[in-house]
């Protein structure tokens, strides 16, 4: 187990904050894991675990340990008359897996290309994108307790997911440590096209018969227009989550805002794009001096540069602020705010 004292973060969050921690510790073998675990130097200190660093905001210097989860390995665990299940370690780069199950063969994470991150940061708030989560594949989350050591193999059920959330994601469960993840993809695949912008791009490259490959394709052209590149400027993707609203709500939210978009959920709930939310009172493209959110997509807070997690922080409260003001509408942080 490799460790780090006094060690910076900024390699190891995307919104390329300098924040630090009193111990680094990076895990890469299930034998890493259970050491850090019995580790008496880590018993009474605060904990984090760390994937790739692509969903959080560290608002100050992190007074404890931050154990990195670097497991590897890809494999097809079995096949049955249904569907293939495939295993990956908590620690691969979740794009380098779903290129994987194209390469082999397999359909089902196509449409979720390029989201960022790891493997094992995949269930936490259950990642979607284009039409679909991972909860619509996921087998079981294997994990291990960070206080007793007990390792568990969470079924789909188990997970609770839903929009951006699972079980991992607060409470006693947030004790776990993902070591791995299996998804289950049928061999009959169901690609998920309706997208109004995956359509377009698949029209655009003359696709009349999409496979897995061609749709994660055009969902990378699609991301690659519209979200920055952390190694270019800092962000964590989405800031803020689409608000859900019931319809009696909307009804008379209407009344004030007519134009409020809304997409209707299987529920009889309503989506509400918070990023036009953020548009309407100003914030796209808007900047104080490093923090800012971006200028083609006002979902998303970027680090120019040198702002602080405090900075950054302040700025998307007030944003959050000016949405609750006008419309009185509650918008909640995507990223854990550590
Ligand atoms: C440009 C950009 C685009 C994005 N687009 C999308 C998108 O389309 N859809 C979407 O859903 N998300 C998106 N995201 C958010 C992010 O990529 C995902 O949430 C991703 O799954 C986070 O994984 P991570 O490994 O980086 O997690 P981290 O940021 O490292 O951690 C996030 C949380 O998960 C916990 N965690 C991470 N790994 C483990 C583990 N092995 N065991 C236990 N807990 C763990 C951490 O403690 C933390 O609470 C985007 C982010 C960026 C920067």
């Amino acid at each position: 187990m490799r460790i780090e004292e006094n060690a910076s973060l900024e390699p190891y969050n995307t919104l390329r904050v300098a924040a630090r921690c009193r111990f680094l510790v990076q895990l890469q073998s299930l034998s890493d894991v259970d050491e850090f675990i019995a580790d008496a130097r880590f018993r009474h200190v605060p904990r984090m675990i760390l994937g790739g660093g692509s969903n959080l905001l560290l608002r100050g210097d992190f007074d404890g340990v931050v154990a990195r989860v670097a497991l590897r390995g890809m494999e097809t665990v079995r096949s049955d008359t249904g569907a293939v299940y495939l295993r990956a370690a908590a620690g691969e780069d979740w794009h380098t897996f779903v290129v994987w199950t194209i390469e082999h063969g397999y359909a089902g994470l196509e449409n979720l290309s390029l989201i960022p991150g790891t493997v094992g940061g995949a269930p936490i708030q259950n990642i979607g994108a284009y039409g679909v989560e991972l909860s619509d594949v996921l087998h079981c989350v294997e994990a291990v307790h960070t206080v007793s050591g007990e390792a568990r193999t969470f079924d789909k059920n188990a997970c609770k997911f839903s929009y951006r959330e699972s079980v991992f994601k607060r409470g006693e469960r947030a004790n776990y440590i993902i070591t791995a993840i299996t998804v289950r993809l049928p061999h009959t695949p169901r690609y998920v096209t309706d997208y109004h912008g995956v359509r377009q791009a698949l029209r655009d490259n003359d696709i009349t018969e999409p496979n897995a490959h061609s749709i994660s394709q055009a969902v990378c052209q699609l991301r690659r227009a519209k979200l920055p590149d952390p190694d270019k400027l800092g962000n964590a993707g989405s800031f803020f989550k689409n608000p859900v609203l019931s319809d009696a709500r909307l009804t008379s939210l209407r009344r004030r805002h007519s134009q409020l978009p809304a997409y209707p959920q299987a529920n009889g709930d309503y989506k509400i794009p918070a990023a036009w939310l953020l548009e309407q009172c100003g914030w796209k493209g808007r900047r104080q001096g490093d923090a800012g959110f971006y200028d083609r997509h006002a979902l998303v807070l970027v680090n120019h540069g040198h702002a602080s997690g405090a900075e950054l922080l302040a700025l998307a409260d007030r944003a959050r602020q000016d949405v609750l003001d006008r419309f009185g509408i509650e918008l909640e942080f995507e990223p854990q705010i550590i």
